[in-house]
């Protein structure tokens, strides 16, 4: 998967990728059920509670007061996520996007905060 890359990655749970000011987390209706399951919630409960209708049909996560995501958890200094089993395919897939191949000062601010990717000139 890494080899159309210019990077490599190894997570470091640091959570830097969940705690982006100017990140949004996509979910798709599809998703929905199952994150709803994990939360004990009622598929309507989760939505209402959680979710804002994106610009494209798909739901982003509401935002809380601070930039990082409603569900990132920090047990003895490592991150982990409260619904990691369901979590979206947005999550899943970071840093493995589209945008991170083609935009450069995305490439370069990513490398940044996430101290698990490393600049692969040969990637
Ligand atoms: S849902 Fe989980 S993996 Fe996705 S941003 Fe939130 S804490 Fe991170």
């Amino acid at each position: 998967m890494s080899a159309d890359y210019p990077f490599r990655f190894s997570c470091k749970r640091s959570g830097n990728c969940c705690a982006r000011p100017e990140g949004r987390v996509r979910i798709t209706e599809t998703e929905i059920p199952a994150i709803a399951e994990c939360l004990d919630l009622g598929v309507d409960a989760f939505r209402s509670r959680f979710l804002v209708a994106g610009p494209d049909g798909d739901w982003l996560l509401k935002m809380g007061l601070s930039a990082a995501c409603v569900f990132l958890e920090h047990h003895e200094g490592l991150a982990s996520c409260a619904i990691y089993e369901a979590r979206p395919g947005h999550c899943r897939t970071f840093p493995f996007w589209g945008e991170l191949r083609e935009d450069g000062p995305m490439l370069r601010s990513a490398l940044r905060f996430c101290p698990g990717m490393e600049e692969d000139p040969a990637g």
